[in-house]
C-alpha cells in the first residue's frame, strides 16, 4: 500500500477513532497481551508466586508462602548437591507443577491433600525402572514437608483469602495474650473470694467441704470430723463486704466476656460463644462495635480493677471514684489495641450497596475506630463509553486509598494480587497496627481479558501505573520520608518501567528493543478497548509510527505527524504493532499524572526538594566563580612582575585548586555488598530478619555490621523487603549456598 495514504488513514485513526479507510484492521477477537509479557503464555510452567500456601500455626511471614519455596526447603532436606540429589529434584520440581497445574484447573484443598494426589499420580505414571526410587523421595519429601494449608491460586478470593488468613494469624496471638491474661485474673480473684469462703461458717460446712471434694476423693475423708475441726484453726478475719462484691462483679465480667474464646482450662465458666470480628460491610462492623462498647468498657474497667485487687493495691478511696467514672472516654489506644480488631471485606461492584459502602469505609477509618478495610478492585476499567471521549477509569477504589492517607492516622496499603505476597509483612503490619488500617487490592480478575490469568492482569496494572502500589504508616515516624513509600514499584523512579524486548522477524533476524510498559500496554489487552486500537496492515510502512513510551515522553511539537502503538502478542503468539487512538492516550497521560502525584509524596523528584536543589547549585556555582576570579586575578597581578611561563603556570594551578575542591566520592563495587546508610528511614525491616547480619549506627540507620553474618539469600530478602532499596546485595562470598542461581537472578535488580 502505498505509504502516504497508510500513514493518512493510521492519523485519522488515532486522532478520530475512523477505521472507513478500509486498510486498519479490527483486534476486537485477536486476545492480546503485551509483548512484554510474551514469555507468560502459560504460568503453570513458571515457578513464581503462585500458589500461595495459607500455612496453618505460623506466624510471621511463615503465615503465607509460596509452593515454590516450601519445594525448595523440601529440596534442601533431601537432596544433596550435585548430580547425586539430580533425580530427587527432578521429581519434586515435576510435583510441584502437577500441584500448580491441578490449581490452576481449579483443585482445592490443603497442601498435604494436594501433594499427596499429585505423588499418586506421579507413581500411577511411573515406569518400572523409576518406581521404586520415585516412591522413596517421595517419601522422604513427605516426611520434610512441615508446612500445611490451604492452597490458594491468584482469583478474586486472593485479597479476602490473604487478608482474613493473616489477620487471623495476628489475631491468635492476641487472643493467645488476653486469654493469658483473662485466666490468670479469674484464678486469682477465684483463689481470694475461695480463701474468703473457706472461712464463712457456710464455706466450712460438712456438704461444702464434700462438694468442694468430689470424685475420687469423696470417700477418703470424715467431712463431719473435717468440719468440727476448721473453725478452730481457720483465722476469722474475712473480706470487708464492700471488697467482696466488688471482686465478685469484676470476676462476673471477666468470666462472661465474649471478646476472646474461653480457655480449655475455664471453659465451664463461659456459656457463651465468642463474638464474630468479620464483617461483609462497613455499617454492619460499626453498628457491632457500638453495640459492644460498653461491654469493651466493661472488661477493660475489669481487668484494670482485677489487677489491682491482685496485687493487693486498690485502695477505695483514690480508685473507687476513677472506676465509677470509666467510661469509653477512659479507653486508650493501648487499650482498644489488646482487644480484637473488626475486618471488614469489601467486594468489587457498582450496586448501589458497595458504592454506598465504600463511602461509609471513608468514615469509618476517620473514627479512628480498630478496623481492618479490604477495599477490592477487580475490574480497573469498567466498560468502555460510559464517559465520553474518554477511557473509564473506575476511580473510586484509588481515591478512596488516597484519601485514606489524607486522613493521617490510618495504615494505608496498596498493592495488586502480583504484589501481594511480597508485601506481606506490611499487611501484618497493618493489621497490628493500634488504629484503622485500609488495604486496596487489585485482584485483575474481571474484565475483558480475555484468556489472560488474572496474575497477568493484576501485575500488568501494577506494571503499567494503573495501581501503583504504596504504604502509607503513620507509625513509622514523624515525617512524610518515614511513613510514605512507593518503592515497591518497578522502577519507582521512572515515569514508565523499561524493559528489554528480543524478538524474531520473519526471516529468523533477532531484535532487541527497548521497551516501557506503559499505561497503554494495560487498556490494549482489554477487549473493551478494542474500537480504540487498530492493527497495522501486513506489509504497511512505518512511516510516522512511534513506540508509546516515546510518543509520551514527547511534547505536543515533538509528536507532529506521529502516531502512537504498542507492541502486543496475539493469542497465536504473534508480535503486533498496535497503533492507539487518542483517548488511549490521554488516559496513559493522567495515570502518569497520578504516579506523579504518589512519587512525590514517595520522595521521588520531590518538586519542593528538586527546586532547593537548583538554589543551592546556583548559588554554589557562582560563590565558586568568584572565589576563581579573584585568584585568577590575583595570581594575574602577581605574574605581571614575573617570566610569563611562570605566569601561565600560576593562573592553571589556582583554576585547578578551585576545581579540584569537590573530590568526587570512590564509586562502590558492586560485588561487595553494601547499603546507602545516609537514606536509611529506619523501618526496622533488615535488622528484623537479621541482626548479626545488620545492625544500625549511632544515627539508628542501618549498616552491615558483619558480612559475614547470614547468607546471601538474608541479602537479598532484606534488599527485596527494603522500602527504599538502599541494600545492595553485592554477590554471593559463598558458592555452596543453596539455590544461589535464582538469589543471584533476585538480586540483579539491587547490584
Ligand atoms: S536499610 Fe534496613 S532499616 Fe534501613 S530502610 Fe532499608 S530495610 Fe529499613
Amino acid at each position: 500500500m502505498n505509504a502516504e495514504l497508510n500513514h493518512v488513514e493510521l492519523v485519522a485513526f488515532h486522532l478520530t477513532g475512523d477505521r472507513s479507510g478500509g486498510h486498519l484492521t479490527d483486534v476486537a477477537e485477536l486476545d492480546m497481551r503485551p509483548a512484554l509479557f510474551a514469555g507468560y503464555g502459560d504460568l503453570t510452567g513458571l515457578r513464581y508466586d503462585y500458589p500461595l500456601v495459607l500455612a496453618d500455626n505460623s506466624d510471621g511471614e511463615g503465615a503465607v508462602r509460596t509452593l515454590s519455596s516450601i519445594v525448595d526447603d523440601v529440596l534442601n532436606g533431601i537432596a544433596p548437591q550435585g548430580i547425586e540429589g539430580e533425580f530427587a529434584r527432578k521429581q519434586l520440581l515435576s510435583l510441584e507443577h502437577r500441584i500448580r497445574s491441578a490449581v490452576a484447573g481449579g483443585a482445592q484443598g490443603t497442601l498435604a491433600k494436594l501433594w499427596q494426589q499429585a505423588g499418586d499420580r506421579m507413581l500411577a505414571g511411573a515406569d518400572d525402572t523409576v518406581g521404586e526410587d520415585l516412591q522413596n523421595v517421595l517419601a522422604q519429601a513427605e516426611a520434610a514437608l512441615v508446612a500445611d494449608g490451604e492452597v490458594i491460586d491468584c482469583d478474586g478470593a486472593t485479597p479476602g483469602k490473604v487478608l482474613r488468613h493473616l489477620w487471623q494469624t495476628g489475631q491468635r496471638r492476641k487472643n493467645q495474650s488476653l486469654r493469658h491474661r483473662l485466666d490468670k485474673l479469674i484464678l486469682g480473684l477465684e483463689g481470694i473470694l475461695g480463701a474468703d469462703f473457706a472461712k464463712s461458717e457456710t464455706g466450712r460446712s460438712a456438704a461444702q467441704l464434700k462438694g468442694a471434694l468430689r470424685g475420687s476423693y469423696e470417700a477418703a475423708f470424715d467431712f463431719d470430723a473435717l468440719s468440727n475441726i476448721l473453725p478452730r484453726t481457720a483465722s476469722d478475719a474475712s473480706l470487708p463486704e464492700d471488697r467482696r462484691l466488688r471482686l465478685h462483679a469484676t470476676l462476673k465480667v471477666l468470666q462472661t466476656q465474649r471478646f476472646v474464646p474461653a480457655s480449655e482450662l475455664l471453659r465451664e465458666s463461659n456459656a457463651e460463644a465468642p463474638y464474630d470480628f468479620v464483617f461483609q460491610g462497613c455499617a454492619a462492623a460499626k453498628a457491632a462495635f457500638e453495640e459492644r462498647l460498653p461491654e469493651l468498657v466493661a472488661l477493660a474497667k475489669a481487668l484494670s480493677v482485677a489487677e489491682l485487687e491482685m496485687e493487693n493495691r486498690f485502695k477505695p478511696a483514690r480508685h473507687e471514684h476513677y472506676f465509677e467514672a470509666f467510661d469509653q472516654t477512659s479507653l486508650r489506644p493501648d487499650d482498644l489495641a489488646q482487644f480484637p480488631s473488626y475486618l471488614v471485606l469489601l467486594p468489587d461492584g457498582d450496586a448501589d450497596g458497595v458504592v454506598i459502602e465504600r463511602a461509609r469505609a471513608a468514615e469509618l477509618l476517620s473514627s479512628g475506630l480498630p478496623v481492618k478495610v479490604l477495599v477490592q478492585t477487580d475490574d480497573l476499567l469498567g466498560e468502555d463509553g460510559v464517559t465520553p471521549g474518554q477511557i473509564a477509569m473506575r476511580g473510586n477504589n484509588l481515591h478512596i486509598a488516597n484519601m485514606a492517607v489524607g486522613i493521617n492516622s490510618a495504615y494505608v496499603l496498596q498493592t495488586t494480587t502480583a504484589g501481594i505476597f511480597r508485601l506481606r509483612n506490611r499487611i501484618m503490619k497493618g493489621l497490628d497496627y493500634a488504629g484503622p488500617a485500609l488495604f486496596s487490592i487489585f485482584s485483575g480478575d474481571a474484565g475483558a481479558n480475555g484468556s489472560r490469568a488474572p496474575y497477568l492482569t493484576a501485575a500488568a496494572a501494577a506494571e503499567s501505573r494503573g495501581f501503583p502500589a504504596f504504604t502509607f504508616d503513620p507509625g513509622a515516624g514523624p515525617d512524610w520520608a518515614s511513613r510514605f513509600s512507593v518503592a515497591s514499584n518497578p522502577q519507582a523512579e521512572t515515569d514508565w518501567p523499561e524493559h528489554e524486548l528480543t524478538y524474531e522477524l520473519e526471516h529468523h533476524e533477532r531484535v532487541e528493543e527497548k521497551l516501557n510498559f506503559t499505561f497503554v500496554d494495560f487498556v490494549a489487552a482489554d477487549g473493551r478497548y478494542a474500537k480504540h486500537l487498530t492493527g497495522v496492515g501486513n506489509g504497511s510502512s512505518d512511516k510516522g509510527l512511534m513506540p508509546v513510551g516515546e510518543y509520551l515522553r514527547r511534547k505536543a511539537e515533538g509528536r507532529r505527524d506521529n502516531v502512537p502503538y504498542v507492541l502486543m502478542i496475539d493469542g497465536d503468539n504473534v508480535l503486533r504493532k498496535i497503533v492507539v487512538g487518542e483517548p488511549v492516550i490521554r488516559a496513559a497521560e493522567r495515570c502518569v499524572e497520578n504516579w506523579h502525584a504518589l512519587q512525590e509524596l514517595g520522595g521521588v523528584h520531590n518538586s519542593h526538594a528538586a527546586r532547593l536543589l537548583e538554589t543551592e547549585r546556583q548559588r554554589w556555582d557562582e560563590e565558586k566563580q568568584r572565589e576563581l576570579d579573584e585568584l585568577r586575578a590575583q595570581a594575574a597581578a602577581a605574574a605581571s612582575a614575573a617570566p610569563a611561563p611562570a605566569a601561565v603556570a600560576a593562573v592553571e594551578a589556582v583554576a585547578g585548586a578551585v576545581e579540584a575542591e569537590a573530590p568526587e566520592a570512590p564509586a562502590p563495587d558492586p560485588d561487595v555488598a553494601w547499603i546507602e546508610t545516609p537514606r536509611c528511614t529506619t523501618c526496622n525491616e533488615c535488622t528484623e530478619l537479621n541482626n548479626q547480619l545488620f545492625a544500625y549506627n549511632d544515627n539508628q540507620q542501618a549498616y552491615i555490621l558483619d558480612i559475614d553474618g547470614g547468607s546471601f539469600k538474608d541479602m537479598v530478602e532484606a534488599a527485596e523487603t527494603c522500602q527504599v532499596s538502599i541494600i545492595h546485595p553485592g554477590k554471593p562470598r559463598n558458592p555452596k549456598e543453596a539455590n544461589l542461581s535464582d538469589l543471584v537472578k533476585r538480586a540483579a535488580p539491587f547490584i
